[in-house]
């Protein structure tokens, strides 16, 4: 009965992973794949995640029972305190419904099949271009995408301009999906004077902000930094929507550990979306993991463990901005030509570099290297050893 079934493509960011894999050279470099890195190329565990599972592990009064359908409640306290700040207006009004969701994936997906079944405006706007699950994301959660101008080529920066025409015009209503920082896959992000033109623009306008923020602390190295743009939100009194994701910030990627945030208008009303974010989720996958939520409840709700967070992902941050120096010096020191000034200027985990498809794909074939075919690489993927094999990749590619 599946004869019919065809072979369906590999996922364009994880089959970047797949290819690499494939490869016997031992010169291979991997930028495909949106996960840290050390210094030596190995995938880490935080201390302070090891730390909060060594306590885990030796309290016996706990079990692996099933959580609630929304979650471990500290775990969702402490995740929205987390983006929102401690004095947030919207939390101490308990305006807001939070539950705890598989990771960012998760977490968007049910934000937008709750959208899909309650709100007026079935509409989506994403950034173009964005991560690229988002659009799958959206729609099959039952919304209709649209994108507004986000990137420019020609400056390697945002397209502030084109993204406000796109914005305004857009039907009043319309979700807008707002990269919170560290903008995946161009590393750019508005200036705060930019973000508080947009923020007049959306409530203007009365559109309904949906916030991705699956790199908190990992753009700048502060928490609150990074969460500025969110917070610039819920200040103005308005309702918005936040996916948050602990996979990159905590490393805690295959726990699948996030939460979806509804800020409401009243208290009443959060409790009602509350108990209809339930009824999304039940028949979806009934309640979310126990193990990652854990993990994190415990490190978040002990200021201990908080303080030691702060510093390892600060050293994670600074590891990425390390290796965008080091890169920008090794293509300068080869003459490479051209203006490689947005390695330095991107944020977060990824920069954009501006290779095309072709330059990429001659990169994969001569020197091993794999990333996207959109030229994005993963900082994160750096080390100061493989360096100059990408300096050199990239200056054969652009004067070859
Ligand atoms: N949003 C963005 C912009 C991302 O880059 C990612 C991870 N690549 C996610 C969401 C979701 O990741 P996860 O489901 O692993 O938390």
């Amino acid at each position: 009965v599946f004869e019919h079934v065809e072979q369906a493509p590999e996922d364009p960011i994880l089959g970047v992973t797949v290819a690499y894999n494939k490869d016997p050279s031992p010169i291979k470099v991997n930028l495909g794949v949106g996960a840290y890195r050390t210094e030596e190329g190995k995938p880490v565990i935080l201390n302070v995640v090891r730390k909060a599972e060594e306590r885990l592990l030796a309290d016996r009064s706990r079990y692996k029972e099933y959580l609630p359908i929304t979650g471990l409640a500290d775990f969702n306290k402490l995740s929205a305190k987390l983006i929102f700040g401690k004095e947030s207006p919207a939390l101490l009004e308990k305006r807001v419904a939070t539950a705890q969701c598989l990771s960012g994936t998760g977490s968007l997906r049910v934000g937008a099949e709750f959208l899909a079944k309650h709100y007026f405006q079935r509409l989506v706007f994403l950034p173009a271009p964005t991560w690229g699950n988002h659009h799958k994301i959206f729609s099959n959660g039952g919304l209709t995408v649209k994108t507004y101008r986000y990137y420019d080529p020609r400056t390697r920066g945002l397209d502030y301009q084109g993204m406000v025409e796109d914005i305004r015009a857009a039907p009043s209503g319309s979700l807008i999906l707002l990269h919170a920082c560290a903008h995946n896959p161009t590393g750019v992000d508005p200036t705060p004077e930019q973000w508080e033109g947009l923020r007049q623009l959306i409530r203007n306008k009365r559109h309904l902000p949906f916030f991705d923020s699956a790199y908190q602390g990992f753009a700048s190295g502060s928490l609150d930094l990074d969460a500025l743009a969110v917070r610039s939100f819920v200040a103005d009194g308005g309702e918005l929507l936040v996916a948050q994701s602990f996979a990159k910030n905590m490393g805690l990627y295959g726990e699948r550990v996030g939460s979806l945030s509804i800020v409401c208008k009243k208290e009443a009303i959060a409790t009602h979306v509350e108990s209809q974010l339930k009824l999304v989720i039940r028949p979806m996958y009934s309640n979310p993991p126990i193990h990652g939520a854990s993990i994190v409840a415990t490190i978040l709700g002990d200021s201990e463990l908080y303080a030691e967070w702060t510093i390892e992902l600060k050293a994670m941050a600074n590891r990425i901005i390390s290796m965008r120096h080091q890169l920008h010096s090794a293509i300068q020191a080869r003459g490479t030509p051209g203006d490689w000034t947005h390695i330095l200027k991107q944020i977060g985990m990824f920069s954009f570099t501006g290779l095309n498809r072709e330059q990429v794909a001659f990169m994969t074939k001569e020197y091993h290297i794999y990333m996207t075919s959109d030229g994005r690489i993963s900082m994160a993927g750096l080390s100061s050893k493989t360096v100059p094999h990408l300096a050199d990749a990239i200056h054969a590619a652009v004067t070859g």
